[in-house]
């Protein structure tokens, strides 16, 4: 790990993330059209993580019916004081169909979820109303149950029901193509009555970790081993940003093994390289990947931990043409450095809305924005440190508290991997910044 000092000529971090965020915005103006063979259509069940292929729409008016918001008593606004006594008419729990019309001067009992009935215009809450047994007339014997608002309430037209059709109309357009599917669009989709939805089919993401010292995870390494952890983070990484990872035998340190592994690789959407990036004897795959046809659009960036990250793209060898994501033959890269930490931000940073861009992913969704996840917290503790480059610092953030507040998980570079796992975010230190005071309300990168 001795790439030469932060050169003036390596893009800042603010360049490079432009760079790949207008990259991922041209990919995404590829996505395939809706009769395209790269969208498959699943269960709903199966749907969480993947993205739309298609526009959601309402099947029926939401909600369907007048539907109220709480358990009390559908009444006419204007009627309602807590002076007046009004008769109970009826009763409906949710399920039922309301047998209204409300006459004059009464309520209708009403559960939440059950429509109210017509002429209604308001809920009075169970919990505001005093009831009673009243003499419906003087010259009446038999009693029927009333209620009256309790003071000092009031109630107003509206109050505590959800006119129909408020949320949509029948054939709105509830989400677009290209929208995540989390468990909110789930429970919207199962709303419309979609068993299933039609969805891009996932990149295929190459993970492709380089390195004489690396054992499978299932090896004892021995004296100068270690075991290979970052394919397995990757793929976790991978996933979570709509991607399908591909994880591949390990490269040996030699030109040999890397080109017969950068052939597998280069038919797959996306390749993750890791390690052998920096400008020891031995990181040997900035020349591989140019045998392999490779252009690059930076070799470094002035970040820390990640400041070796390569970004490029080699000819794809396509199995299936028809179905590839992104339009063009080409096979998107991402060299980064070998240090799980160095990867695991870099990946965050620059590969996943890639990833995720290919996957379809529109940029516009508020829940999953292609782009990595930034926050503002409160800093706890003063942080010292160089300038010249934008540092990513292990920390953990605490958001129980009204503000979240943010602390520096105390580590042994990026190689530490126990470190990282007690983190749940990175503290952003911009490159001009040598110090961020305690109490200050700082950036972090939400792991
Ligand atoms: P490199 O970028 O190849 O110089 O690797 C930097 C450091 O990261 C070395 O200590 C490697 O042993 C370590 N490393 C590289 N690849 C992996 C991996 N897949 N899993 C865990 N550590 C790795
Ligand atoms: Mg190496």
């Amino acid at each position: 790990m001795s790439k030469a000092l932060p050169s003036p000529s390596l893009f800042s971090y603010d360049e490079a993330s432009a760079l790949v965020a207008a990259y991922a915005a041209k990919l995404a103006r590829h996505r395939p059209g809706p009769r395209s063979s790269a969208i498959e259509r699943i269960r709903l069940d199966h749907a969480l993580g993947r993205v739309l292929a298609e526009p959601l729409r309402a099947d029926a008016d939401q909600p369907a019916f007048a539907r109220s918001t709480r358990d009390g008593f559908a009444c006419r606004a204007t009627e309602a004081s807590t002076h007046r006594p009004l008769a109970l008419a009826g009763s409906t729990r949710a399920g039922q169909t309301s047998s209204g019309p409300l006459p004059r001067g009464s309520v209708w009992e009403i559960m939440t979820g059950a429509p109210i009935p017509a002429g209604a215009d308001a809920v009075i809450m169970l919990e505001h109303v005093k009831e009673f047994d009243a003499h419906v007339e003087k010259s009446c014997a038999a009693s029927a149950r009333s209620i009256r608002l309790l003071p000092p309430r009031i109630i107003r037209k509206g109050e505590n029901f959800i006119a129909r059709g408020a949320q949509a109309r029948k054939g709105d357009k509830l989400l677009p193509a290209g929208s995540p599917i989390g468990a909110a669009q789930i429970a919207l989709a199962a709303s419309c009555g979609c068993t299933s939805l039609s969805v891009f089919l996932k990149p295929r993401v190459a993970i492709l970790s380089t390195g004489d010292e690396l054992v499978p995870i299932r090896s004892t390494p021995g004296p100068s081993q270690i075991r290979n952890s970052s394919s397995a983070m990757l793929a976790a990484m991978v996933s979570a940003a709509s991607g399908e990872p591909w994880i591949l035998p390990v490269a040996r340190d030699t030109a040999k093994s890397l080109d017969a592994a950068l052939a597998r690789a280069a038919s797959a959407d996306l390749l993750l390289i890791t390690g052998g990036v920096s400008a020891g004897k031995f990181d040997l795959v900035e020349p591989a990947l140019i045998r392999a046809g490779a252009r690059f659009h930076f070799t470094g960036v002035r970040i820390q931990p990640g400041k070796p990250l390569v970004f490029g793209e080699m000819p794809r060898r396509s199995k299936n043409p028809v179905q590839d994501q992104n339009g063009a033959k080409r096979c998107c890269i991402f060299g980064l450095p070998g240090n799980p930490v160095s990867s695991a931000v870099t990946f965050l940073l620059f590969a996943a809305p890639v990833v995720a861009a290919l996957a379809g992913r529109s940029a516009r969704s508020p829940n999953f924005a292609r782009g990595p996840r930034f926050a503002l917290a409160r800093l706890t503790e003063d942080v010292k440190t160089k300038t010249g480059l934008t540092r990513f610092l292990p920390a953990a953030c605490t958001f129980s508290g009204p503000t979240p507040e943010v602390a520096l998980v105390s580590w042994q570079g990026s190689g530490d991997l126990a470190a990282m796992a007690r983190a749940n975010c990175f503290l952003v230190v911009p490159e001009e910044t040598n110090r961020l005071r305690a109490g200050s309300t700082v950036r972090i990168l939400l792991l």
